[in-house]
């Protein structure tokens, strides 16, 4: 259940009744609200007087519901912003890893030649093996620092575990959630703490209630600055890497408040239609695109098979524009 309070009331009061009804309390729209389990169907009659709406939900895809706010949430990265009115498709492009200033530094005038603001590079690598790269770790967060001091570029960088969240948020535009740590609770309630977006990450063995309640962590814990990224499902297909959920995207469209990337790359697992899938995701109206990129894939130190060439991102840049006019949004 969602509770908005009446305006004005002590905030011990408001303590006060979030304590006795086990609920998370937060500001939005400058209201009070509270926040409790969707199995509270009534409203309990010693809050009643304090009340000014109340929704009552099924199941706890509360916050990120359109029931509870029917326009997308507007979520700014930089100076762009995503969802609300706005028609925007952010176009995120970078290596998978930072694996040298040369190699971010050529990514970054690649997204500048095209007029794109947002730079991606994971510097924590939550490898499926021990033995391969793990990534450059703090050295490689300060090369992004660099490259947005240098460039103006928003960064964006995944956390992937809690030893480091604390870094990751003190740097990063946009904090990244990946698949394999979007379960982690210290994760999580650390991003819900802060006042920047997250992009959440859809585990590939994830349902969309489990991925949008990951996302009722970060809202009900007082950051409303979601976005849901869908990279790809598991399922008995091997000849792709993942299935790019495009149903499960019409879903959250339909069903959720959040803005939406999608991530062809690591759907796909292969460069080769990358540029396609790209196409398909701007033609469903989505809030950005993340597509790998990398000056030499041959020799990229994670995800070599999936990352464009340079020529090829920027051709799929123009491949993608024309479609998202067609749908009336703007590629940026
Ligand atoms: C990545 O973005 O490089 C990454 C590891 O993605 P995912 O968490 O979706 O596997
Ligand atoms: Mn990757």
């Amino acid at each position: 259940m969602i509770i908005t309070l009446k305006t004005g009331l002590a905030q011990d009061k408001i303590g006060q009744l979030a304590l006795q009804y086990k609920a998370f309390h937060i500001k939005d729209c400058n209201k009070d609200v509270l926040i409790t389990s969707s199995g509270l169907k009534e409203l309990p009659s010693e809050i009643a007087p304090y009340v000014e709406t109340v929704w009552v939900f099924d199941n706890d895809m509360q916050l990120a519901s359109r029931k509870y706010r029917k326009d997308t949430r507007e979520v700014k990265i930089g100076n762009v912003v995503i969802g609300g009115q706005t028609k925007n498709t952010l176009l995120i492009g970078g290596p998978c890893s930072v694996e040298s200033e040369e190699q971010i530094t050529s990514s970054s005038e690649l997204l500048l030649e095209l007029g794109l603001t947002t730079l991606r590079g994971g510097c924590y690598k939550p490898r499926t093996s021990p033995y391969s790269f793990q990534g450059m770790g703090y050295e490689g967060l300060m090369l992004l620092v660099k490259m947005r001091e240098k460039f103006g570029l928003n960064i964006i960088t995944e956390v992937r575990d809690a030893s480091h969240v604390e870094e990751v948020i003190a740097h990063s535009d946009v904090v990244q959630i990946g698949a394999k740590a979007m379960y982690d609770q210290g994760i999580l309630r650390a991003c819900a703490k802060i006042n920047k977006p997250v992009l959440l990450k859809r585990g590939f063995g994830t349902t969309l209630q489990e991925f949008v309640q990951a996302a009722e962590f970060i809202l009900s814990g007082g950051n409303d600055q979601v976005i849901l990224c869908e990279r790809g499902i598991r399922t008995f297909e091997t000849k792709t890497r993942f299935t790019l959920d495009l149903c499960g995207v019409a879903y959250l469209q339909e069903y959720t408040n959040l803005p939406i990337v999608l991530d062809p790359s690591h759907a796909l697992g292969y460069a080769y239609g990358v540029t396609a899938l790209s196409k398909a995701c701007a033609a469903m109206g989505v809030d950005g695109l993340i597509v790998e990129t990398h000056p030499n894939p041959k020799v990229a130190k994670s995800d070599a098979s999936q990352q464009l060439e340079h020529e090829q991102f920027k051709a799929l840049f123009h491949a993608v524009k024309p479609v998202s006019a067609a749908v009336g949004y703007h590629l940026i």
